[in-house]
């Protein structure tokens, strides 16, 4: 049956996205592929559409568990009942539920820390798994701006799950990732087919603006967010500050707006999302935590308060922007010293080597070595005062197979020289982002050329560098805010029951 056919069929589009019909057709005749489609192509589609032809299921491992949240609700909001996420979000009695029932699903997505539990891959190995699908592979490279050290593990379990056909999703790799991807799988580099779409979204513009501080930004947001089009997203990289914008914007009746970071409770959460899907919020001043997986196609503006840790999480948030297709635009503010942020940001993702020499000290001290395991408990995280993060870093690399434990002082060793080179990349994304704000040659070549793309083509409305007008981003028909729209509501509704009196 014609592909197309099938699309109708099970998602009711007549048409495929750019590069959708390349990967369901290369995954169709049975090839490995790596696709880097950018963000809003619809990557979800690439394994979807497959599972409806292959007989077996499709097991798709995801790094984070909202994301993983989001897509299973869509795709049983979608009518689809065979589906399931295996996380920590389950209980122990539910997921032993899921377990036992595991053959009955058709979409199983799981996390890779389920993935390294022995029981888990024996149920596993008793399926037919006709897809292995890994989303944001990107998190499998340790030149990866977001590695996940028990992603590293995909290879070993795909050898283990007899070596299964497989799609490596991306939207953010740049070339040496990509080649990364490829061989962290366990693949060479003839037996993957790559596809690789432009990740350059041609209907949004650049503009990056210098001021002096924050009270200039915080006036310029103002002064933007009065004008441009709406709806739109704001980011920031600290709470607080996402807080005061969304407070000064209500203050100033400029807008509806709600401040959306991982300090808010799991209802609110869901709810400022609804509100925004649903057009009840103009604004949201939102973390990094903000975007993924939502699908709104008329985000018109994307704004940048802080500067982003690097190009591809930049990428990413203004890829939310113009799903629809039509003009957008994304704005990046930038003030004197605003990369030390950044940097601060790094310090406190990554345990600093002081530390490191306390764990072990402590661990060597108290022979916290049995059978080749080392036992890191909750106690030692708080009395050496690890963040939740690098907490989590210490434990993926320490239990890690490839780090066979035989000597403490050795895995010492190498663990600091792992976190000294996570420290050079991280240092060497935020130095490149802070080129890119300092560029004074076309911002879209910069991008493209950072993930080595030469397909560079010039484009009307490109960047400020290029020559970019506000003006084409502005109501110009004086969109009424949420509020006055729902006064005129009320006004007309008046206005037809007056009529209705007059007429009786
Ligand atoms: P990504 O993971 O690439 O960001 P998603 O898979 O979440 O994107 O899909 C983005 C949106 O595009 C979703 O709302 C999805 O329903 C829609 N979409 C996917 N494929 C098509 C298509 N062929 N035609 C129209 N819309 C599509």
């Amino acid at each position: 049956m014609e592909l197309e056919i099938l699309l109708k069929k099970y998602f009711g589009y007549s048409t495929f996205k750019k590069g959708q019909k390349e990967v369901v057709t290369s995954i169709l005749s049975g090839q490995h592929t790596l696709a880097m489609l950018p963000t809003g192509t619809g990557k979800s589609l690439c394994y979807q559409l497959p599972g409806y032809i292959f007989s077996g299921q499709i097991l798709i491992i995801s790094p984070l568990l909202s994301l993983m949240q989001d897509q299973v609700e869509q795709m049983k909001r979608l009518g689809e009942k065979r589906v399931v996420a295996l996380n920590s979000f389950l209980s122990l009695t539910e997921r032993n539920k899921v377990l036992r029932h595991l053959r009955e699903y058709k979409f199983i997505f799981i996390s890779p820390e389920m993935l390294s539990v022995p029981f888990v891959i024996r149920i596993l190995q008793g399926l037919t798994i006709s897809l292995f699908v890994v989303d944001e592979a990107h998190c499998i490279s340790q030149w990866g701006f977001d590695f996940r050290p028990d992603y590293s593990k995909l290879g070993d379990i795909r050898k283990k799950l007899g070596y299964p056909l497989t799609l490596a999703l991306t939207a953010t790799a740049t070339k040496k990732v990509r080649e990364d991807i490829v061989t962290s799988l366990g693949f060479e580099n003839d037996e993957i087919i790559k596809i690789e779409s432009t990740i350059d979204r041609p209907n949004i513009a650049f503009r990056f603006e210098k001021l002096t501080d924050y009270h200039d930004k915080q006036n310029r947001i103002i002064e933007l967010v009065s004008q441009l089009q709406k709806p739109g997203i704001i980011y920031f990289s600290s709470k607080k500050a996402a807080d005061q914008m969304a407070s000064l914007l209500m203050e100033k009746g400029i807008c509806q707006a709600m401040a959306y970071h991982g300090g808010l409770d799991a209802t609110t959460r869901v709810l400022i999302q609804q509100q925004f899907i649903h057009n009840q919020l103009d604004v949201v001043c939102a973390t990094s935590a903000f975007g993924m997986g939502i699908n709104k196609e008329n985000i018109r503006f994307i704004i940048h308060y802080h500067m982003p840790m690097q190009i591809e999480s930049y990428l990413q948030e203004i890829g939310r922007a113009g799903r629809d297709g039509l003009p957008s635009v994304a704005i990046l503010l930038y003030a004197p010293g605003d990369e030390q942020l950044p940097f601060q940001l790094v310090e406190g993702e990554l345990p600093s080597e002081q530390q490191i020499d306390w764990l072990f000290t402590k661990l060597i001290n108290q022979r916290m070595l049995n059978d080749g395991v080392i036992e890191l408990n909750q106690e030692l995280s708080t009395l050496g005062g690890f963040s939740e993060i690098q907490w989590r870093i210490i434990k993926e690399y320490v239990n890690h197979p490839d780090h066979q434990i035989t000597n403490l002082e050795m895995l010492k060793t190498s663990l600091k020289e792992f976190v000294r080179e996570r420290f050079k990349l991280k240092h060497d994304n935020i130095f490149y982002m802070k080129k890119l704000v300092d560029a004074e040659t076309c911002r879209r070549e910069f991008i493209l050329q950072y993930f080595a793309e030469d397909r560079f083509q010039k484009i009307p409305c490109c960047c400020d560098i290029c020559g970019v007008n506000l003006n084409d981003y502005q109501t110009h028909i004086n969109t009424p805010s949420i509020q006055a729209r729902e006064e005129n509501w009320k006004d007309y509704l008046a206005k037809i029951l007056i009529k209705c009196e007059l007429s009786e």
